[in-house]
């Protein structure tokens, strides 16, 4: 297990970011912030996908008046990306809002970070500043002749003398680009130098497979380095699939538990049966648990169940059937069509044995329900 660096603890409405506290999972909403319903609902679904921490942007005086119902009705805190009007973040932390994303250089002047960082203190809430490689002020390359991690790190420190000057230290710091390479570096310096949590993300990262790559490369080697509190994979398109790629790399490093891990294998001239279809049906069959289970989708019966020992439950296509395998030994044979729903009953008894909970197998919806309410006799 790797060392995580020891940063200091920030509140962040029930969630602590920092301070040896679990890496946070945030998102941010693509809808009109104004448009209350659908923010609404879309942090709903977020929120139902794991993540734990929401960011809305706050563009000008009418997003920040919808704030206060948001926040009521959010089932995740809020945090109001207010960008350079002082005006705005005042007015998000009087909707109560749990956190400011705000840039502390561009805001006007030290009296006016100084009245947002007396309001945030005064209302318990945390800020996040920070710098993004592709916005730097020109002034920052001109001083480190366009050394861009010295210009990031410049420019924050600059931001964190401006809101610590008061002893405030709710703070957590981005530095982002949309270069890997130089997120790390920037990252890795500040973590050197300050505790402050850091917020990681790489910053325009693309469309999803682009970006899940980028993210996983950058967030994960800083992650294995023990850098790092809190995550946004930034990606084009549904929020939810940040929410997803954020756990998968959490999880491959062994960071945090969501849900099963399935493997599958890659295939070769040994495989006779449609994997791609069975790992897809397995994907859409365990989607919605929480159970942190390994299973394996293999390709031959063969390698397959030895291949994939390691698995909790494991599927070995054999020709149009297959094996069902527990901890690589075999449970049972079936033939296709009935492999899919003779892997989710074997599913259902292991996660009744480990985790005492009764699902059935609904063929209908593909879904592993809980049966506790029906057998409680309720009709
Ligand atoms: S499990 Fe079988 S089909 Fe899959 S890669 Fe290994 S040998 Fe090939």
């Amino acid at each position: 297990m790797m060392e995580r660096k020891q940063t200091r603890p920030v509140r962040v409405g029930n969630l602590v970011i920092g301070g040896g506290a679990p890496i946070v999972v945030q998102s941010m909403t693509n809808t009109d912030t104004r448009a209350v319903a659908a923010t609404l609902g879309q942090i709903e679904a977020l929120a139902a996908a794991g993540c734990e921490l929401i960011r809305v942007a706050v563009p000008d005086q009418e997003a920040a008046a919808k704030l206060k119902e948001i926040v009521r009705y959010s089932k995740l805190p809020v945090v109001a990306d207010i960008h350079f009007d002082y005006r705005l973040a005042l007015a998000a932390i009087d909707a109560g809002v749990a956190k400011i994303r705000l840039n502390p250089g561009n805001i006007g002047g030290a009296d006016r970070v100084r009245t947002v960082v007396r309001a945030a203190k005064a209302n318990g809430v945390a800020l996040r500043i920070g710098a993004n490689a592709g916005s730097l002020h020109r002034d920052y390359l001109t001083r480190y002749k366009g050394d861009v991690i010295q210009a990031m790190l410049a420019s924050v420190e600059d931001q964190l003398a401006l809101v610590t000057a008061d002893g405030f230290d709710q703070i957590v710091v981005s530095l982002k680009s949309s270069d890997v390479v130089e997120t790390i570096e920037v990252n890795k310096a500040f973590a050197k130098r300050w505790d402050f949590p850091l917020h990681l993300g790489i910053t325009e990262a693309g469309i999803r497979w682009r970006g899940t790559i980028k993210s996983a490369v950058g967030l994960g080697i800083l992650l294995q380095q023990g850098i790092g509190d809190t995550i946004r994979v930034s990606l084009t398109g549904d929020p939810r699939h940040e929410v997803t790629a954020a756990y998968e790399i959490l999880k491959a490093l062994h960071l945090r538990e969501h849900g099963p891990v399935v493997v599958a294998c890659p295939t070769c001239g040994r495989c006779q049966i449609g994997l791609e279809e069975l790992v897809e049906g397995v994907e859409e069959l365990v989607q919605d648990l929480p159970y942190p289970l390994h299973l394996a989708v293999m390709g031959c019966v063969v390698n397959g169940p030895g291949e994939a020992a390691r698995a909790d439950l494991g599927i070995a296509g054999g020709k149009e059937a297959g094996l069902i395998f527990r901890n690589g030994e075999i449970l049972r044979k079936e033939k296709q069509p009935r492999l899919l729903p003779a892997f989710a009953e074997e599913l259902a008894r292991l996660i009744r044995e480990k985790y005492g909970v009764n699902l059935k197998f609904n063929q209908a919806d593909f879904r592993l329900e809980e049966l506790e309410e029906e057998e409680g006799g309720k009709s």
